[in-house]
């Protein structure tokens, strides 16, 4: 065996020479690796007694992608393309032996290859998309010449890996294999060697460009099938381009350079800049520096949630879709059989958009157990609190569990503005409560917002980040405030909006200027989604008042379940609809306050309901309510739909540049007559003196 570099082996087995990738954790394509890869070719097509050749992995992964610490940096030599263009050339022929996830430049070195054998539960793709990038290594140009345009478009367009019977429908895999794999690649070669196979050089198919010729309507048809799932997006356009290139183009290499200079383009985007420096957010939020990774955590075999009202039904369908039982508790057995029937419906209708099967619908119901005796939570390890959000019903709840529960189970609350600390303070264990904030829907949302009291213990942060986890959320740690992290921002921008349509904006105006910066809707369209009479509501019983919100729902307007709201609503059709009446409402109240209405622009309105979020955001980390800016910008992505070409609102605030909003924001307090709302928080103030931003970014 010769030993390459520090992470590529070679190793001759008969006349088959197999170089073996051992670069922990997955392989990625680092400097050595690809060093390895290029001389392993060198030496091997060198060496008269190999006539073919085997690329294998050591560990749990084929190679899953770049070397992600390069990113950024000055490039190294060899690079990429000149390895992948001494395999295809070999003279001998180059087998890919997978395992694990072939991802990115992992599949780009497999396409390079003349044959690719996997097992069974490899996975093969292309998620440079996800980066905001597209696979720049020949992937885009060699991946429609094997599995077709179509497939291609999908694969990179929607960057989601394909499993291995897939991969071997669409060509992409010669075989599945089983056994040992570096065994089966050289029994693979000896095949190709003993039938005299052709070294099929992927560069020169051209059968499948051939047939997207004479179909040039496919891409047409493509991007319009994506145009919803893509807009804001600036990589899938080009991903679409590229693979136009491999269609269109009159060589393989044009393609190749047509490819380079697309990728080159999202390389120093905007979007992908904010996309790679999400993707590092996202993994960021999993650290908690006082409460490391290996903190025992108190495994969940057995979970329960106390009401079955909308949240508490989203929240026991996470721990059926996992496979843990889970017991609901409600007060009367009407609300729970209502509760669990929207479960039930629920599951139907994903069954029928054909996403599970019945058999899948009775198997998660079947680990959902409701009951109206408490005794039931006796045996979970963890139980989540869903009922009425009112501090005495939250601690009439908290003492009974206190009594019921095992010693050692977590105590969760789903409160979204009431005091963990207090709801903890009516147990003799509040080391073991602490906040799990779901958004609704909770079955849907990711973002699960963990709130960690004054005497939440480490082993109470272990087990609610773990959880998370498992039940496919994304989990972040906060700290106790009203509204914790993503509602005390949203609070910011909804008191904008607010005061936006009082001076001169409409309510379509404004959501407009939302929905074109990249979120799903904007805050009229939300509250109206919601409905009306929740805040209503809690606002009559606190004293407080919103006129035109109070207005509206006075006359029965609630939102969509009435059919107006802030908008109105075409029966059966969610799409709102800019109601006379309501600017009417607007126009007397405003007139009322003694407000002239003016014109604003989309400009102004875009800042003001911005900034604030950003300011709040500042104060949120002062107050250590946060861990780091990061997390904020994961929260407000996964709660709230903040599009995650912009990163999140702090990695926003600093492509801006935190001076210019410091100045915005004190401008707009002179144009409000020195509203303290607009007073830059301590910390954006000093930043913005200090030219620094939030994220480093
Ligand atoms: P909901 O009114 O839909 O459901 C509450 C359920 O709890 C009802 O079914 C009720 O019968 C039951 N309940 C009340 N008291 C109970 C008791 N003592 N024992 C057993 N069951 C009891 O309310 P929801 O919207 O599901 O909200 C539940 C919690 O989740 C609240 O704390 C709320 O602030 C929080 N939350 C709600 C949302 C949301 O968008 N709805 C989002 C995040 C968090």
């Amino acid at each position: 065996m010769a030993k390459l570099t520090q992470s590529v082996d070679l190793t001759n087995r008969g006349r088959v020479a197999v170089l073996t990738v051992d670069n922990p954790p997955v392989n990625a394509l680092s400097q050595h690796v690809r060093q390895g890869l290029r001389d392993g070719i060198t030496q091997a097509q060198a060496d008269a007694a190999v006539q073919a050749i085997v690329i294998v992995c050591a560990g749990r992964t084929f190679i899953a992608g770049a070397d992600i610490t390069e990113f950024g940096k000055t490039p190294q030599e060899p690079g990429l393309h000149a390895v992948l263009d001494m395999i295809e050339s070999s003279s001998k022929p180059v087998v890919a032996a997978i395992h694990g996830t072939a991802l990115g430049g992992g599949l780009e070195v497999t396409l390079a290859c003349h044959y690719r054998v996997g097992v069974k539960d490899a996975r093969f793709g292309l998620p440079e998309v996800k980066l905001g990038l597209l696979p720049g290594a020949g992937g885009t140009q060699r991946l429609p010449r094997v599995v077709g345009v179509q497939k291609a478009l999908s694969m990179i367009v929607g960057g989601d890996p394909i499993r291995a019977e897939e991969a071997l429908k669409a060509g992409l895999i010669d075989e599945i294999v089983d056994g040992d794999l570096t065994a089966a690649g050289v029994a693979f070669a000896e095949k190709v060697l003993n039938d005299k196979r052709p070294l099929k050089k992927i560069r020169d198919l051209n059968d499948k460009i051939a047939e997207a010729k004479a179909k040039p309507e496919i891409f047409a048809e493509f991007r319009k099938s994506v145009a919803r799932q893509t807009r804001g997006f600036r990589a899938p356009e080009n991903c679409i381009k590229a693979v136009e290139a491999a269609v269109n183009s009159a060589t393989f290499d044009e393609g190749i350079k047509r490819e380079r200079e697309l990728f080159q383009e999202l390389l120093t985007s905007p979007e992908s800049k904010a996309q790679r420096y999400f993707f590092f957010a996202e993994r960021e939020a999993a650290k908690i520096p006082d409460v490391p990774s290996n903190t025992p955590d108190k495994k969940v075999e057995k979970a329960a949630v106390i009401g079955a009202g909308t949240m508490g039904g989203g929240i026991a369908m996470n721990f059926a879709n996992v496979g843990i039982p889970v017991t609901v508790v409600e007060m009367t057995q009407e609300n729970l059989d209502r509760g669990l029937g929207i479960v039930r419906k629920n599951y139907e209708a994903t069954a029928s958009r054909g996403r599970i099967t019945a058999a899948d619908v009775e198997k998660r119901m079947g680990l959902i157990k409701g009951t109206t005796d408490w005794n039931a939570v006796k045996d979970a390890d963890i139980i989540i609190e869903a009922v009425f959000e009112e501090m005495p019903i939250k601690k009439e709840v908290f003492a009974k569990l206190d009594a019921l529960a095992k010693p050692d189970a977590i105590l969760a609350t789903n409160t979204s503005t009431l005091d963990v600390d207090e709801i903890a303070s009516a147990t003799k264990r509040p080391e073991s409560v602490i906040g799990t904030h779901f958004f609704s829907p909770a079955n849907v949302m990711r973002l699960l917002e963990n709130v960690r009291g004054k005497k939440s213990s480490p082993t109470a942060i272990a087990t609610v980040m773990n959880l998370g986890r498992r039940i496919q959320k994304v989990p972040v740690l906060v700290g106790v405030c009203y509204g914790f992290v993503g509602n005390r921002m949203l609070h910011q921008r909804g008191q904008q909006a607010e005061k936006l349509i009082l001076e001169g904006a409409l309510p379509h105006q404004v959501d407009k200027v939302l929905t074109d910066f990249g979120f799903p809707m904007g805050p009229f369209a939300m509250g109206d989604l919601a409905g009306l009479d929740v805040g209503w509501r809690i606002r009559k019983g606190l004293g407080r008042k919103s006129p035109v919100a109070d207005r509206i729902c006075e006359l029965g307007r609630f939102g969509q379940k009435t059919g107006a709201g802030y908008f109105k609503y075409e029966k059966g059709d969610r799409t709102p609809v800019p109601d006379p009446d309501v600017e009417k409402i607007i126009v007397e109240v405003a007139t009322e306050q003694g407000i002239t209405r003016r014109h604003i622009s989309d400009e102004e309105i875009l800042q003001r309901l911005l900034y604030p979020m950003v300011n709040e955001g500042a104060k949120i980390l002062d107050e250590k309510i946060a861990i780091r800016a990061s997390d904020i910008d994961v929260i407000w992505v996964y709660g709230y739909g903040w599009p995650v070409y912009r990163g999140g609102p702090m990695f926003w605030a600093d492509q801006i540049g935190l001076k210019k909003l410091r100045d915005t924001m004190l401008a707009f307090k002179k144009q409000s007559g020195g509203d303290e709302f607009w007073t830059p928080a301590p910390l954006l103030e000093r930043l913005a003196n200090e030219g620094k931003g939030f994220t480093g970014q």
